[in-house]
């Protein structure tokens, strides 16, 4: 078992995987309860991770990831994070383009 001491690792709520926590997306709940993105990751409290991917997205909303990793109540609206990552730079190139359905 290899061990990297030094290289915090989150696990993505979409595909499960880990990886450096600068490669991931941090999730937050607002006060009013929504799911926002923390873009700089200073937010204080709980926090969900995610590769900034729409596919891992999708994922952590089909399995509600999201609102179980957060401890909230009900499900939560992706549709904020899912704005986000359309205008990221970082989905330039492959991948389908626009919603799927
Ligand atoms: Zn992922």
């Amino acid at each position: 078992m290899a061990i990297t001491p030094h290289v915090p690792e989150r696990t993505c709520i979409g595909c499960r995987r880990r990886a450096p926590r600068a490669q991931l997306l941090r999730l937050v709940l607002t006060s009013s309860g929504e799911l926002n993105v923390d873009a700089r990751a200073v937010r204080p409290g709980r926090g969900a991770w995610i590769h900034p991917d729409p596919e891992c997205l999708t994922l952590a909303e089909r399995r509600r990831a999201a609102p179980r990793a957060l401890r909230a109540d009900g499900p939560l609206d992706v549709g904020r994070v899912r704005r986000f990552l359309e205008q990221s730079p970082i989905n330039d190139g492959e991948g389908p383009r626009g919603p799927t359905g």
